[in-house]
């Protein structure tokens, strides 16, 4: 395990900006993320300073090459967990790798993928969660069913095997898109893989079926949505992050309610903008620099 002094999550303009403030104030800095959705051929007319089109992509890049120049380091990985493991400090977990950090900047986004389940709402905290790490202890030796494709899910049902040896996973109807290295870890815990669509969930008193695409249903006790990459909402749910709807609450330092803690960008749902998630990710490096440096300085 690999430690940092922060933990940027997101190379978009959110947790670039954050990265190049906090490396240039001399934090040992990480940002882990993939390229984000405007890292593409699309063109940004309006953001300050590019008097001609500049495009997503090459702003990205260039953000990172200037992060990059401040000492920060950008690696392309996609997070998995976060947790608090001790008075102040947290431990992300990669695809590839961990790393236990004192503070930590989501950036991350709005992402979600919706399942298209017709009555899901009906069965939330009823069954269905979002949180292993909240929810796992409910489902102790209950029949559990993972909904997603992923490395995401992969860890999530592994992560169930704490609370119950009951678990599968079905992946919506999508194609696997897991790491072989998980497929063989989810065949050694005797993890099962149902390749359906999951249409509706029946249950009088909270969750007590599945009814697949293909007609036929099957009993389970708890659905843990996983879909695509943990989203700031899963990780706001395994820190304990309070929400405003599906966006992260901070205050206007960034701050959320964990003290080591920071959101900003889309992730805050304030004006999904460019110039206010490179706005925000300075804020959110200020209130973090202050706080590795009298928080983490003690170590
Ligand atoms: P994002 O740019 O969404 O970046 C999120 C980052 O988090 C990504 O790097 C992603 O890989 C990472 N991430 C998410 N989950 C994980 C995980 N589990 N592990 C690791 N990393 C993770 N705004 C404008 O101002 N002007 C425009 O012209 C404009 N055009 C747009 C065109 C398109 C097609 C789109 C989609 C958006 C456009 N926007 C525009 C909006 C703008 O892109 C966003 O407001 C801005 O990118 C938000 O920045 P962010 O850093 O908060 O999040």
């Amino acid at each position: 395990m690999r430690n940092v002094s922060l933990v940027i999550i997101g190379q978009g303009p959110a947790g670039l900006s954050a990265a190049i403030y906090t490396a240039r104030a001399g934090i040992g800095t990480l940002v882990l993320g993939c390229a984000p959705k405007i890292a593409g051929d699309y063109d940004i007319d309006n953001y300050f300073g590019f008097a001609e089109t500049i495009s997503g992509m090459e702003l990205i890049q260039r953000g990172i090459r200037q992060a990059e120049r401040f000492g920060a380091e950008v690696r392309n990985e996609r997070v998995l967990s976060i947790h608090a493991v001790a008075e102040g400090r947290f431990h992300v977990r990669t695809e590839q790798e961990e790393y236990e950090t004192c503070a930590v900047i989501l950036a991350t986004g709005v992402s979600r993928v919706r399942p298209g389940i017709d009555n899901l709402q009906d069965y939330e905290g009823k069954g269905v969660s979002y949180c292993v790490s909240c929810d796992g202890f409910f489902v102790r030796q209950k029949k559990v069913m993972v909904l997603g494709e992923g490395n995401f899910a992969a860890n999530q049902a592994l992560e169930l095997l704490h609370y119950t040896p009951f678990v599968r996973i079905c992946t919506q109807g999508k194609t696997l898109d897991m790491a072989q290295e998980f497929q063989d870890k989810l065949l050694r815990s005797g993890i099962t893989i149902v390749q359906d669509k999951i249409l509706s969930l029946g249950g009088s008193d909270g969750l007590a079926t599945v009814h697949y695409a293909g007609g036929e249903q099957e009993e389970v006790d708890g659905l843990f949505i996983a879909m695509g990459q943990a989203s700031s909402s899963d990780f706001a749910a395994s820190l304990g992050l309070v929400k405003r709807k599906q966006f992260i609450a901070v205050n206007e330092q960034q701050q959320t309610n964990i003290p080591g803690i920071y959101a900003a960008g889309d992730c805050v749902g304030r004006f999904l903008q460019i110039s206010v998630a490179v706005g925000e990710g300075a804020l959110a490096a200020r209130s973090a620099i202050e706080y590795v440096k009298k928080e983490c300085a003690k170590e």
